[in-house]
């Protein structure tokens, strides 16, 4: 990259900063530059002059669904501070700074006595990430409780409302990065929230292998199947590749056993693919979102 915003201080700004730190799976290369600006103004530069520059800019909020590359991520790797704006809190409303971790909107949730979230309690990342991903379980998704979202562009910030959503995507319009998101809760049973949160973490760790680095479920559960179920069917629970193995807990969860590449987790999701489709005729898409350059 030829230049790089020069208005960017240097704790604003790493150059060939190893990613898979950053990243839930932790694996991949570098990042040319990796850029987590101090203050909104600043990241609007960033933006700016990634457009007028035509430099190549990539998001990653917490890196919990994420896999870098083994070559690295080229031009600018956009991080968010959570702390760009302060937090409101208004009757049911709570807007939040699309940098912060996802548990904030599940602590305000507890603290302000309201209902509704439950079902995010226990998924890793950032607000910014669950919002582009409409990240869930089968007892809820993060878009029916965003009332609003303040997006960046090269032109400034604005909210929006009404973005279209489905299973694990959201319609973001292209360029625009999530800067705040406002969430709309409810009254209701402290005591059941309470217990589903408890129920739900429970069941995460029963059946989720939470103590080895990984990236939730690797692919989206097809229409009327459990990823998980059809590539354990196929006999791939266990499966390694170099030091990637699908997990022996969940067959839809791949594990990095230590020192893994991406090389290894993406042959891994390619395998399960290919024998899920030969055996069983359906086809796996990948839940998790590649960031950078693959060898
Ligand atoms: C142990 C574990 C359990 C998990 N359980 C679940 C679960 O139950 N349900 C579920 O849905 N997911 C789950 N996940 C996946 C992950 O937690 C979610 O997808 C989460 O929303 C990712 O947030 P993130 O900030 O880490 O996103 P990242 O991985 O950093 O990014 C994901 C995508 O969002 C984009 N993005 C990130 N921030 C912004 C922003 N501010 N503006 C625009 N785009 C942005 C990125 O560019 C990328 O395309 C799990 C992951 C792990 C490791």
């Amino acid at each position: 990259m030829a230049t790089l915003p020069d208005h960017l201080t240097a704790a604003e700004l790493k150059r060939q900063e190893p990613l898979a730190p950053w990243t839930s799976m932790r694996v991949g290369g570098v990042a040319e530059a990796y850029v987590k600006p101090a203050t909104a103004d600043s990241l609007l530069k960033v933006l700016q002059f990634a457009h007028r520059e035509g430099v190549p800019l990539s998001i990653l909020g917490g890196g919990a669904n994420t896999l870098v590359g083994d070559l690295g991520v080229p031009g600018i790797t956009l991080r968010l501070a959570s702390d760009y704006f302060p937090e409101e809190i208004a009757g049911e409303r709570l807007t939040l700074n699309a940098g912060s971790a996802i548990a904030r909107v599940v602590t305000l949730m507890k603290q302000q006595r309201l209902v509704g979230a439950e079902f995010l309690a226990g998924i890793p990342g950032t607000l910014g990430g669950a919002t582009a991903m409409n990240a869930g379980t089968k007892n809820g998704e993060c878009m029916s409780l965003v009332e609003a979202v303040e997006l960046a562009t090269p032109d400034g910030l604005g909210w929006v409302t009404g973005l279209s959503y489905r299973y694990r995507h959201t319609d973001l319009p292209a360029g625009a990065l999530v800067t705040r998101v406002r969430f709309a809760l409810r009254k209701g049973d402290l005591a059941d929230s309470a217990q589903k949160m408890e129920t739900d973490l429970a069941y995460r760790k029963r059946t989720q292998p939470l103590s080895q680095p990984n990236f939730g479920s690797v692919f989206t559960n097809p229409s009327g199947h459990f990823a998980g179920s059809l590539i354990e069917q196929v006999g791939l629970k266990g499966h390694r590749v170099g030091q990637a193995q699908i997990s022996t807990l969940h067959a839809n969860w791949i594990v990095n056993l230590g020192g893994a590449t991406a090389a290894d987790v993406t042959g891994l999701m390619a395998e399960a693919q290919k024998r899920v489709l030969a055996e069983t005729g359906v086809t796996l898409t990948p839940e998790v979102k590649r960031l950078g350059r693959f060898a």
